[in-house]
């Protein structure tokens, strides 16, 4: 399958995406972890990128589109969760360009919903893990060893986009910039609600049904 996830930033759409990803044989394409490792290797993408992601801004389409288009090379005929692109609708059209160069296309847009009084305090105990991205939460999703990735052993950290006051900025720049792509796909038929209250388990089975129905269509 190919697949985009939407969500405003604290929905839990990376949490279902790597999980739905590594249970169905998917890749997992986040451009937010991809910007993250460009600023931590310091390459001139990751030098421009960081300034606005310390801001809770967009990244320069071109700079995302670049490596969005170098992963789906090896990815794009395997099938791929896409979690956080695109995230306005030139992105959508230009991920429209790079699956048709292939003779592919999308089969669902998930969008992960939740209300900002929930979100807050989500992002405030989020935690990842530097080395492979996995997200977890202190108390709703906490790791088998408290401040230890399962998967890598590594000590987990806070984002720092996740203080507050970059928080409302993110959440201004979901609303103006994309979730107008909400609209985009409901009128392609690619639309995918699923409501992302609950515990993570909870949402997986609903995310689970929902594209059960697609993948039957
Ligand atoms: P995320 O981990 O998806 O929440 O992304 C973290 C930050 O990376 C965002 O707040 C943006 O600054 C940047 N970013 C991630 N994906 C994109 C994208 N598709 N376009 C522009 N900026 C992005």
């Amino acid at each position: 399958m190919r697949l985009v996830f939407l969500g405003p930033p604290g929905a839990g759409k990376g949490t279902q995406a790597v999980r739905f990803a590594r249970e169905r044989g998917l890749a997992h394409v986040s451009t937010g972890d991809m910007l993250r490792s460009a600023v931590e290797r310091g390459t001139p993408a990751g030098r421009k990128a960081k300034p606005i992601m310390e801001a809770g801004g967009l990244v320069p389409d071109e700079i995302v589109l670049e490596m969005v288009a170098e992963r789906l090379e090896t990815d794009a005929a395997k099938g791929f969760v896409l979690d956080g692109y695109p995230r306005n609708t030139k992105q959508a059209r230009d991920l429209e360009g790079l699956l048709a160069d292939r003779g592919l296309r999308l089969d669902a847009a998930v969008n992960i919903d939740l209300s900002e009084d929930v979100i807050i305090p989500r992002l405030a105990g989020r935690r990842s893990c530097p080395k492979c991205g996995r997200v977890y939460h202190v108390r709703a999703n906490p790791p088998a060893r408290e401040g230890i990735c399962d998967d890598e052993g590594t000590a987990l950290v806070q984002r720092p986009d996740d203080r507050e006051e970059v928080v409302r900025e993110r959440m201004r720049t979901y609303r103006e910039k994309t979730a107008p792509l909400i609209a985009y796909y409901r009128e392609r038929g690619l639309l995918v609600d699923v409501d992302g209250g609950g515990t993570p388990d909870e949402v997986y089975g609903r995310l689970g049904r929902a594209l059960e129905a697609v993948r039957k269509k």
